[in-house]
């Protein structure tokens, strides 16, 4: 359940990590986590562990959450795009870092409760669609930011399109669940930079919107 001390304890684990950034570390303190998964796991919502949503998906670990979400290096006025809503407590964390979040999902079920939970908690500046990321989101581009929250075996180049000069990109990638890569994509003078940065598992970015389960 929310008990403050279950919140604390995630924070002090977090930095003991190495999450240092206070705007990061203060925006996941406030994003309710347990309203984010699923009834049965109330009790483990503030553990620092990834669990199961529905249509077969996993909301993040929390670390992981925090480690990409100080990868980006948002500014406050910027606009931010997120392909895999899922639960939608990843787009809640960017809500409170920057101007506007704009987040993409492939499963009808899932984007219903995500988009009911951010609408009840009072988070006015995300925008939800229903559509495969893997074609961006063109209407709203360019982005100052771009977080990809499944894998690919490949960065969709519509992406990076669709990011500014200067914007950031971070993307889990690789070829299997058991070998995927967290990268870092800097757009600089028309060039891309990539860095990779930590082994990731994250469920596979899939083409197409989902069938109605
Ligand atoms: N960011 C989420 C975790 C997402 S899990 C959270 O905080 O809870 C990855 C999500 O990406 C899943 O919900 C999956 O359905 C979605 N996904 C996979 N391929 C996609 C695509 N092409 N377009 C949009 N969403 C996609």
């Amino acid at each position: 359940m929310d008990d403050p001390s279950d919140r604390i304890q995630l924070i002090m684990t977090l930095r003991r990590q190495g999450i240092v950034d206070a705007r990061v570390l203060s925006a996941i303190e406030k994003v309710p986590r347990e309203v984010f998964v699923q009834a049965e796991d109330q009790l483990k919502a503030w553990d620092d562990n990834a669990l199961p949503i529905d249509c077969g998906q996993t909301i993040s670990q929390p670390y992981i959450v925090a480690f990409m979400t100080c990868a980006l290096e948002i500014g406050e006025r910027e606009r931010m795009l997120e392909i895999g809503t899922g639960s939608g407590y990843q787009a809640a964390v960017l809500s409170h870092l920057c101007r506007r979040v704009y987040t993409m999902e492939r499963h009808p079920a899932l984007m219903r409760q995500a988009q009911k939970r951010l609408h009840d908690l009072g988070y006015d500046n995300v925008t939800t669609l229903l559509a495969d990321g893997t074609n961006g989101w063109p209407e709203q581009a360019p982005f100052d930011k771009i977080i990809v929250t499944a894998a690919a075996d490949s960065i969709p180049q519509v992406l990076i399109d669709q990011l500014r000069e200067g914007g950031i990109l971070v993307a889990p990638i690789g070829e299997s669940r058991d070998n995927q890569t967290l990268v870092r994509v800097r757009k600089l003078g028309g060039r891309v930079e990539q860095e990779d940065l930590l082994p990731v598992r994250f469920v596979p970015l899939l083409k197409g919107v989902a069938r109605e389960t």
